[in-house]
This record gives C-alpha cells, structure tokens and sequence, in this order.
C-alpha cells in the first residue's frame, strides 16, 4: 500500500492485523514505527523486520498517522494511552480497513484503465458486513456463494485473513469483509458496494459508551454504502432503515419477524420477497428459497443471515437460482452449530462457540430431540434463561466446573449425568440418542460456557469433539 510512501507512521498492536499493516507499509515505501504493550507481538514483528520504537518516547510531530489495531480502546473504559498522544499531536488515527479502502480507490479494475494512477473507473466491489451478531456466518455465506457463482473472492477482515493480506484489486475479484464496529469506527473512507447491517443489539457497550454511539458507528457503514442491506428486527436497524428510505437511498429491508416491503423476509421455511404485480399497487409474495433440510442454516438467526446474503448477492448481480444453489451447499462455520455427521439418524452438532446461555438457545431452538453436552466454567445466571427450551432435551450430560450448577438448576426437569468429561459425554449421548425413536435425534455440544477448565479456548474444544464423533464406528462425515 502507498499511501503512506516516504512518510513515517506508526502502527500499535502487533497482532496478525497489526503486523499484515506494519508489513503492507513497509513493502508500500512507508516509514514504519510500530510498538505493542506486550513483549511477544513485539518480539515477532522486530523477527520479520518490522522497526519497533517505544511510541510513549517517539517524536508525535513527524508522524502522519497511527494505525491502531481493532480492539484497542479510542474513548471506553478509558483511551489506550497512543490516542491522546496522537491527538495532541493532530496524528489522524485510522485502521486497517481505512488503508485498504484508500488503496482500493486508488486501483480501479475497469479494463485499460492505468492502475495506481487515480485513473477513475469502476473499482473492486466490496461486500462489508456488520451487526452484533452473526458476521462471520453472513460474510462466510456471501463469499462462498459469491465463489460458487465463479467471482474471485477475496475474504477477511474481522474473519481470518487481515485486510492487507489480501490479495490487490483485480477484474473479477471481489472483497467480502467483515467489520467490527471498532473498524468502521477507524475507517472513515468505508464506502462500500454493498453494506449489510444484520442487527444491533446492546454488546461492547464496555468499549463504545452508549448504545446510541455503537449504534451509530454501526449505521456507518451503511449510510456510505451504494446498496444498503438493513435487518429491521430491531428498533435501532428499523431506524436506519427508515432514515436511509427518507433520504431516497438505495436499500433494502431483511426480516425474520415481518413481512417488509422492497426487500426478502422469512416466512417459514421459505425466504419469500414482496413483488408488485402492476401499477395498481397489488403485490404478491415469490418464494425465493425453502430452508428446508439446508443444515447449516438452521434456525430464525440463520434465516436473518441467509435473506442478507441473499440481498447482498443479488445486489451484484448474481442470479437467483445461483445464489439458492450457492447456499444450499454452504458448509457453515466451524464451531457454530457445525454438522460434523450422523450415525443413521443421529446427528451430531459441533456448537462450541456457544459460550453462555444466549448462544446456546440459538442451537436448542433449532433442534427438536436433543442429547445435549453442556458445562465447562460456567457465567453469571447459568442456564436459567434457558429453562423454556428444557422440554426438546432428552437427556444432558454435564462436563466440566459448572456440573453441579447446572445439575441443580435441571434437577425435576430434564434428566441429566455427570459425566466430567468431553470423552465420557460423547460416548454416553450417542449410545442414547441411537436409542431414540424421534425422527432426528441430535447430539449437541452447546457448552454455555467458557471452556478454559479444560481447555485452551472454544476451538480446541470443537475440534476435540469433531475429532471423537469422527472416530465413532459407523459415522457418516460431512465436509468441513
Ligand atoms: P459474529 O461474527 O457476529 O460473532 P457468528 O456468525 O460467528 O457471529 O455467530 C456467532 C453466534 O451468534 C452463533 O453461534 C449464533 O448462536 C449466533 N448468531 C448467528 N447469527 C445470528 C443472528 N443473525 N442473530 C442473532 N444471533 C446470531
């Protein structure tokens, strides 16, 4: 990237974000300082040549920019310590998102037109999503259908690669990225082709203040957008949308909950769009998809993600009957409600990323016979909430710190054992759901728990499970 060519700039957080942009400014001419609170980050960046400078004793003054890493704090609980240095020093402070939205509108794609010049042109359409829930599902949905439909899909951001690891506009490529409101805070140049805002409910308020803030950060990303993708489930989503209709803005509604006009909401098991038959104003629902029997788009949640991707993806032109098969075989992601196999009709559930009780309900509401393998190091309230779903559960099976927590609060009303660990829990569920007559019996592990007892993080714990279900005779596996 050159848009920092002969200038200095410092980079803070040496994170795999924060050294892919020590990295791209180095290669793109820049003079890099870069510096992390913690010795290792700086330890791996000074190994791959990366200049570190302490920032707290730097000269501000001949600084152009500080790249901050997402995550680091511009104003809750407190400012990291760099940004009232940077804003004494007048040091516009940006993220990676923002360099890579100056470096693609620097490199229209038109065919001819002379790259890196400024030439004007059509530049690489980019796909940005946001919302507190459901990113990553979306932004994995876009780009696999996207791939599906032959574009070059280039994917990061907040998910896997950082944006500056990828690879540099080009015809026929396409940028799916997701962002965190961090990041759209930092990038005041965002302006994508089309901009998904999925839902805004109250989380991170501990790094954003109020919700009104957060809400508005979020908003960004798409009142710049040349399509907006709006979720209107929520009053704070609603709200956008309607402002950005009044302002005559090209968007577009998604619904799980009503019927919307001028955009695609979920009727069960179908996504179904509002179509005007003729001049009269008389309308008509058009089935776009049924749900049905697509496994990794299970559940009320999934079908928000799916009617987004559905707008994106057709907001760039890809045909309907593309974007159907597109997510008929969508793999979904590892460790959210991932289908690792089945044993006839036994399925077998890999939800590890559900590390507290509001997650957890996603997958107990998508399931209607349940062997469920919970517990780990428990949070604050439990499984209490999640009382009203207890009915679907055949049986659970407690692992970890929380076994007597959670023992006590399903007492009388779904049977359980103890069964201390992940191994144990695997074996008894599936020796007990091939028992079960239903018609789909599924062996879930929803944890509702951190999984630091007895593992690193939620991901060894996943793949520990896929790993066991996998080596269980007779199981079918589905690709991940
Ligand atoms: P994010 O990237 O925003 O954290 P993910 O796609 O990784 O979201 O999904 C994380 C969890 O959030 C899922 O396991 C599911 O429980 C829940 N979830 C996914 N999509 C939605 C949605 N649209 N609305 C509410 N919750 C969701």
């Amino acid at each position: 990237i050159t848009s920092f060519a002969g200038k200095r700039v410092a980079v803070f957080g040496l994170g795999g974000s924060g050294l892919a942009t020590a990295e791209a400014l180095l290669v793109g001419g820049a003079r890099v300082v870069a510096w992390d609170d913690g010795e290792v980050g700086r330890a791996n960046a000074s190994a791959r040549g990366v200049p570190i400078l302490d920032l707290r004793t730097a000269d501000w003054s001949g600084l152009s920019a500080l790249v901050l890493s997402p995550g680091v704090p511009l104003t809750h609980p407190a400012p990291h310590w760099t940004v009232p240095l940077a804003k004494a020093a007048g040091v516009e402070i940006i993220g990676d998102i923002e360099l890579f939205c100056r470096e693609r509108a620097k490199r229209p794609v038109a065919p001819g037109a002379a790259e890196t010049t400024g030439a004007a042109g059509p530049l690489a359409p980019l796909v940005a999503i946001t919302g507190t829930n459901g990113k990553s599902t979306t932004t994995a949905l876009v780009a696999h259908i996207l791939r599906r439909a032959g574009w070059d899909v280039q994917m990061g951001g907040n998910i896997g690669t950082a944006v500056l690891s990828l690879e540099p506009p080009a015809p026929n490529r396409v940028y799916v990225i997701e962002c965190s409101s961090y990041q759209i805070d930092l990038a005041p140049s965002l302006a994508p082709t089309v901009g998904v805002l999925l839902n805004i409910t109250p989380d991170h308020l501990d790094r954003h203040g109020t919700m009104e803030n957060y809400a508005a950060i979020k908003a960004r990303l798409v009142e710049t957008a040349e399509t907006a993708v709006v979720g209107v489930d929520d009053e704070y989503g609603l709200a956008v949308y309607g402002r950005l209709y009044d302002m005559k803005r090209r968007v577009r509604a998604i619904s799980v909950a009503s019927r919307v006009a001028g955009g695609i909401f979920y009727h069960p098991p179908h996504l179904v769009r509002q179509v005007q038959l003729d001049a009269s104003g008389s309308i008509a629902a058009e089935h776009l998809l049924d749900l049905t029997g697509i496994g990794s788009l299970r559940g009320a949640h999934n079908a928000q993600n799916a009617a987004a991707a559905f707008v994106a993806c057709s907001a760039l032109g890809v045909p309907h009957d593309k974007i159907a098969d597109g997510m008929r075989s969508f793999p979904g992601l590892p460790h959210r409600m991932e289908q690792v196999g089945r044993i006839g009709p036994v399925l077998f559930v890999n939800d590890s990323k559900a590390t507290n009780a509001d997650a957890a309900e996603k997958a107990l509401t998508s399931f209607d016979t349940i062997y469920w393998i919970l517990g780990g190091k428990p949070k604050d309230g439990g499984i209490v909430p999640l009382a009203p779903h207890f009915p679907r559960i055949a049986q659970a099976y407690l692992i970890g710190a929380a076994t007597e927590e959670f023992a006590a609060t399903l007492d009388g009303k779904v049977p359980y054992a103890r069964c201390g660990t992940l191994e144990r829990a695997i074996a008894a569920a599936a020796e007990d759901a091939a028992r079960s007559e239903a018609e789909e019996p599924v062996v879930l592990l929803s944890p509702a728990c951190a999984s630091f007892d007895q593992f690193p993080n939620f991901e060894v714990r996943g793949d520990r499970f896929r790993d066991l279900v996998l080596a269980l005779p007779g199981l079918a596996p589905f690709p991940r």
